[in-house]
């Protein structure tokens, strides 16, 4: 089993390289686009990559097969739609995901920028570059990875490190700054890596119960603010993106999009709850990732079929499974001759046997 954790997300001031060209990752602010970002992140994708742009499990967008000649281009029309940082160290500590169903007025913009504030002082620029917040409803949040965790309550902002059921209620910025500070001295970091929920430490005494909340599973469909809407491997192409681009759009860490205001249709969009291509994932795979020893797609797109309701498959085109890091019923890890069998389990798990394509594939559980 080897791969290579690289430690650190891309950004757009600075791209990761991967097998189809530069990947370059957009991080809106609350999570929303308006429709003339949208529509210029689609134009921009194909203008200086080619057209597919991913959906991340923290509300990012990922644009795919970036040309490094035009990488400067691409950032001079990011930074006329408003979406780049002053600098890299910026956008590196931006780690905020948001609910996207905050309203207008519900205070999570105000939080928001609190963290941003927070987040340039040097005092905290040697966070490491994973480490992240999550604002909003426990209920829709918990599930989504982040190291500080900040969800209304009866009583205010309800502050909590991520690994542990207690927390606090108070003033945001107070609070959020005892935990990084509780963190960083604590030796949260090692190696410029390290996360919250991985840190044995006494937290402060006045950060009493606050156990995680079960959170809401998400699905397609109609929603008071408008659709949410999937998408097969949360991937899009630019020119599917253009043409929702008549309406603002939320960003879900749930790889969907919000459609404010709107009941799109597109064979290509996944509106229904029982759709079959929600039981399956897949990660970029080969020739796309340099990492991959096989392609992922197409197998996962013909398996999707099998796959009962209820259940979950996932493809993975190395042993990192970076693209669904949580046990799957069955996870098929990519080998240089085909594909290992994992019931139950990680891509980094130790498989039973090799993927037989003759035979049916949930019946092994
Ligand atoms: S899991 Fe997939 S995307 Fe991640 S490194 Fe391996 S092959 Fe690449």
């Amino acid at each position: 089993m080897t791969f290579t954790v690289q430690g650190w997300c891309p950004g757009a001031l600075r791209p990761m390289m991967s097998g189809d060209g530069l990947v370059v990752r957009i991080r809106p602010r609350l999570a929303r686009l308006t429709a003339a970002q949208a529509q210029g992140i689609a134009d921009a994708a194909l203008r200086h990559g080619n057209g597919l742009i991913d959906l991340s499990a923290r509300a990012n967008i990922q644009l795919r097969g970036i040309r490094p000649d035009t990488h400067a281009a691409l950032l001079a029309d990011l930074d006329d739609l408003g979406l780049i940082d002053p600098d890299e160290a910026t956008e590196a500590h931006r780690n905020i995901v948001v609910t996207p169903f905050w309203t207008e007025g519900d205070g999570t913009a105000d939080v928001v920028a609190t963290l941003t504030e927070i987040l340039q002082s040097p005092t905290y620029a040697n966070l490491p570059s994973k480490f992240g917040f999550a604002v909003g409803p426990a209920a829709i949040l918990d599930g989504v990875a982040a190291d500080i965790r900040i969800s209304p309550s009866g009583a205010g902002w309800l502050v909590r490190p991520d690994g542990c059921d207690r927390g606090a209620v108070g003033d945001v910025a107070g609070l959020v700054t005892r935990l990084l500070d509780w963190f960083l001295a604590s030796g949260g970091v090692q190696n410029g890596r390290g996360r919250m929920g991985g840190l044995k430490a006494t937290l402060p005494a006045d950060f009493i119960s606050a156990p995680p909340v079960d959170p809401t599973t998400q699905r397609p469909g109609p929603h008071p603010l408008g659709t949410l809407v999937a998408l097969e491997f949360g991937q899009i192409h630019a020119t599917l993106l253009a043409t929702l681009a008549t309406t603002p759009l939320r960003i879900t860490p749930w790889r969907m999009l919000l459609v404010e205001g709107a009941t799109p249709a597109h064979p290509a969009l996944i509106t229904a709850p029982d759709d079959p291509r929600l039981r399956v994932t897949a990660c970029t795979g080969a020739p796309g990732c340099p990492q991959a020893l096989q392609p992922t797609r197409d197998l996962a797109r013909t398996l999707a079929t099998q796959v009962p309701p209820g259940h979950h498959l996932h493809v993975s085109g190395c042993a990192k499974g970076c693209a669904h890091p949580k046990p799957a019923d069955i996870c098929l890890v990519a080998t240089a001759t085909g594909f290992d069998l994992i019931p139950n389990g990680r891509a980094h798990d130790t498989p039973s046997g090799a993927f037989d394509a003759a035979r049916p594939l949930f019946k092994a559980l």
